[in-house]
């Protein structure tokens, strides 16, 4: 693997080709424009390598796990079992077995609302978020609250888009039976204090779930370093196909919560009389899973540790610092979400033009971008607008891009303003 230098331009090499070759949808026209995407914070292009693996499943080991004692199963079974030992080593989880595979982000957060709930939610007791929570980490604990007269209850955040801690100390009583907040948050790019927010909830035995779907594509998550208890992501956002995640649970709350779902495969035996669970991991992975998706994960989770975290995070870091720069030329421009610490996405709203229009415009010049509120209509509502135009990097992302970016922000602001 060569690394990046300091210069932006000098390109990864993955597979002996820069990596911008090894993704194919990045060499399309859009509207007769080659295709510049910024909509990485919502989902990741796929190298070829992930594409292959996802062709070569199918045209050789397609067959259901965990069941079948021919060839094909057996192979299939310890493919899908090898993700989980990568995904494991990813992000330094003592034990392969506490690694659930999910659909994604959102159905690893409800799971864990859903058995933590049933099993530890009361009425008079809190569920603790923050203020600039995914819609994913505010709804699955506002039903589970709901069924148990459990109160939801947030940490606000100050204009830059910042935790205030004072208040999460405050807010965190006896009532606190869960903490579940966001790594880096999808529409500010704030990176939030987890490591401080963990050590202040455990000194009160209060357990803490991290939302990871904006971070561990962009810096190196160890579970062990935070000690977090539940972490979650999405295998779609890490250059993976869609469709499969990973919940990441101590082994002892793995164990102390009941099953999500009844079926196949999370079973030892059962009579119409009594159903004894299945160990970890399965316990918690009822139904043919999406195995196609799970094996190829290991593919992307390979990508990236070629490449290097370390190496990621740098060069993505300059491209968010080279954008800003590039934005703050521009008059109108107002960056929502001024964090110290930053990382991913940018938001941005311009006065006189609406960040919807803008984004219509971007697209007609081949510009990929999010507008809306991202799925974080409270933190709209904190800012009061209706939306932000966002732009989100990936490691395929060059300055180049940015300079086309810009160039064309400024024309379709000449449009509409
Ligand atoms: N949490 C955060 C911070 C996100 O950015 C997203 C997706 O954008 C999600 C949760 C939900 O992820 P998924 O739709 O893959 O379940």
């Amino acid at each position: 693997m060569e690394a990046i230098t300091d210069q932006l331009e000098t390109a990864f090499i993955y597979r002996g080709e820069p990596i911008r070759n090894q993704f194919p949808a990045l060499h399309q026209s859009v509207y007769g424009k080659p295709l510049v995407y910024f909509d990485n914070a919502a989902t990741t292009q796929k190298p070829n390598a992930v594409i292959e693996a996802i062709t070569a499943y199918y045209s050789t080991i397609n067959s259901n796990i965990h069941r079948g004692v021919h060839y094909l199963s057996q192979e299939a079974t310890e493919a899908y079992e090898v993700t989980r030992n990568s995904v494991a080593a990813f992000i330094n989880a003592p034990h392969a077995y506490e690694v659930i595979f999910t659909k994604g982000t959102t159905d690893g957060i409800n799971l864990i609302a859903d058995t933590f709930g049933y099993s530890y939610l009361n009425p008079g007791d809190t569920v603790l978020i923050s203020a600039m929570e995914h819609h994913s980490n505010i709804v699955p604990w506002q039903i589970i609250c709901g069924k148990r007269g459990a109160t939801l209850k947030v940490i606000p955040m100050n204009e830059s888009g910042e935790l205030l801690m004072d208040e999460f100390e405050r807010l965190l009583d006896d009532h606190v039976k869960i903490v579940a907040v966001t790594m880096v948050s999808n529409s500010l790019g704030t990176v939030n204090p987890v490591a401080e927010i963990i050590k202040i909830a455990h000194a009160k035995n209060i357990p803490v779930l991290l939302d990871a779907a904006q971070a561990v594509q962009h810096t190196k998550v160890d579970v062990q370093d935070l000690d977090c208890d539940f972490l979650v992501f999405s295998g779609h956002k890490m250059y993976g196909p869609t469709g499969i995640g990973v919940l990441y649970g101590k082994e002892e709350w793995l164990n102390k919560l009941p099953p999500y779902q009844g079926g196949g495969d999370m079973i030892k035996s059962v009579t119409f009389e009594v159903t004894e669970y299945n160990d970890l991991p399965f316990k918690f992975e009822a139904g043919t899973p999406n195995i196609e998706a799970a094996i190829t994960l290991n593919t992307a989770i390979d990508f990236i540790n070629e490449i290097g975290l370390e190496n990621i995070e740098r060069f993505e870091r300059e491209l968010y610092q080279y954008a800003l720069k590039q934005l703050s030329f521009i008059q109108g421009v107002r960056i929502i979400g001024t964090a110290a610490h930053r990382s991913g996405a940018i938001s941005l709203v311009v006065d006189g033009a609406h960040s919807y229009d803008i984004g219509v415009l971007l697209d007609k010049m081949g510009i990929a971008v999010r507008t809306g509120h991202h799925c974080t209509q409270p933190v709209m509502d904190f800012f009061e607008i209706p939306g932000t135009l966002r732009i989100s990097f990936a490691v395929y992302n060059t300055k180049e891009e940015i300079d086309v970016f810009i160039t064309s922000l400024k024309r379709a602001l000449t449009i509409l303003i």
